[in-house]
């Protein structure tokens, strides 16, 4: 039978929504394409989430070697190479860019290589080619934005830092969000001087406020500057590096100075007016809760529409809207108990609504709350603290929400994610019998009510 269109299906963006949605869709039998401008595996993979990962690793060693004399320990004179480590990372990401190739062309999916524009609602073009398609997937995600301050050309964006050709020794970072918090640990662990400039009163603006609070402290004991309520007003260059002039009239200078101010959806220059698909004020794809856009036959997942731009939420969207498009039934997925953490020096991870958050919902709310020196640092002499926390809604017991700054945060409150999302309860959390000696255990024992 002669097809109406040349395919059923083509994904913009090969990113871990377009490649993920690529896959479920060819497994229920669409024709599949999905062209990539730049990289197989998008964001995460290449200038996110895996590379920040292996480098808060690096970053860790600094304080193992420190914490190791307590235990008896004689470490050696240590050293490190920046460019070791850069070239290592880009290894192992070439490998993942190929696994990605693999998957695709594995389940049938057709790669085009460069960038994909639409002309209509049906039709993508792709240099001098023309290709129709039933359904059309917006995966193009998102790209540092740069804040409008004078010489910002001087600085760079996370992207820029992956690939940095030296180890800086001065490092300035702006912005008080997952990538600022993130870079600030790693370059301190790696042994520079950093400072991390924030327009607001406190970092982290969503997460629990004394979650933050707790992170600030454990940041200035490692001595990194924090200089919250400061805007940077200018950027000069200075030598072989900057100076940034600051709000206060200070100025510091740096070998780096890295943006860290935000992201904005990849829309620019798509084509995606021609088609009948809307944006918002801020640039991003205006979905509804099939991640379908004002074109009826055009979905969009991931950053590029701005909801909770993080790579397991896009993966989810992207296999919502295939079984969508071509399943039995429309999949809307629920954003309610979604967890994240930040790879902070310590991390931190939350699920579910801050206190705040609670209270403005349910009123009165039920707060649980420890901070503890971890077991580790008993012996290492390291001051540093763990801190947790408990949001309950009083009336059915249901704990709302678990935030924890320390150690493996990320591991754990990804376990507690299951609780919440089945609905536990307190009392099923007293119910629980911990681990010991863990840090974890503290989440099912904790009794005391912390006052209001
Ligand atoms: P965020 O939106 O998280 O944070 C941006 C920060 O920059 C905020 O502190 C904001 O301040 C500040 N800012 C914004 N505009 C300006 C400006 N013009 N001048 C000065 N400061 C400004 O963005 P990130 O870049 O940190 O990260 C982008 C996204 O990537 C995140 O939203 C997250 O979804 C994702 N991500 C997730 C990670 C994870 O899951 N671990 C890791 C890294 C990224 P204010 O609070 O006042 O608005």
């Amino acid at each position: 039978m002669a097809h109406a269109y040349d395919y059923d299906l083509f994904v913009i963006g090969a990113g871990s929504g377009g490649v993920r949605a690529s896959r479920v869709a060819a497994q229920l039998g669409a024709r599949v394409a999905v062209a990539e401008e730049r990289y197989l595996g998008g964001t995460c993979v290449n200038v996110g989430c895996i590379p920040k990962k292996l480098l808060v690793y690096a970053a860790e060693f600094s304080e193992a070697f420190a914490d190791a004399a307590g235990f008896g320990w004689t470490v050696g004179a240590s050293r490190f190479d920046w460019n070791a480590l850069i070239a290592n990372k880009d290894a192992e990401i070439a490998r993942l860019n190929g696994v990605y190739e693999r998957l695709l062309s594995n389940a049938g999916v057709t790669i085009m290589n460069g960038r994909a524009t639409l002309a209509d609602a049906h039709t993508v073009k792709i240099g001098s080619r023309r290709v129709t398609a039933k359904y059309i997937l917006i995966a193009v995600g998102g790209w540092p934005a740069a804040p409008r301050v004078a010489g910002a050309e001087l600085a760079i964006d996370s992207n820029q830092a992956f690939h940095w050709r030296a180890m800086p020794q001065r490092v300035v970072i702006v912005g008080g969000g997952y990538i600022g918090v993130e870079f600030a640990g790693i370059f301190r662990g790696l042994g520079a001087q950093v400072t991390l400039v924030h327009r607001g009163g406190l970092f982290l603006r969503g997460f629990d406020d004394d979650l933050r609070a707790a992170l600030a402290e454990e940041m200035r004991k490692r001595g990194i500057v924090l200089r919250f309520a400061t805007e940077v007003e200018r950027i000069h260059r200075s030598g072989a590096g900057v100076r940034a002039t600051l709000s206060e009239g200070a100025s510091i200078d740096a070998d780096l100075l890295l943006l860290a101010t935000g992201r904005a959806a990849n829309t620019c220059g798509l084509g995606l007016e021609t088609a009948g698909v809307t944006l918002d004020g801020a640039g991003a794809v205006v979905v509804d809760r099939y991640s379908r856009t004002a074109a009826e036959n055009i979905f969009a997942v991931g950053d590029v529409t701005n909801r909770r731009n993080l790579t397991p939420v896009a993966i989810a969207e992207g296999r919502a809207a295939a079984e969508t498009m071509f399943g039995r039934r429309a999949v809307a997925l629920d954003y309610d108990h979604v967890p994240s953490a930040v790879f902070s020096h310590p991390p931190l991870a939350t699920v579910g609504p801050t206190e705040a958050e609670a209270r403005a919902r349910f009123g009165a709310v039920e707060i649980y709350k420890s901070s503890f020196r971890p077991l580790k640092h008993t012996l290492s002499g390291r001051d540093e603290r763990t801190f947790m926390k408990l949001v309950v809604e009083p009336n059915s017991d249901r704990v709302l929400g678990c935030h924890m700054m320390g150690a493996d945060a990320g591991e754990i409150i990804q376990g507690l994610a299951v609780a919440i999302q089945c609905g536990a309860t307190k009392e099923r959390f007293d119910a629980t019998i911990g681990i010991h000696p863990t840090a974890a255990e503290e989440f099912v024992t904790m009794r005391e009510k912390a006052a209001s």
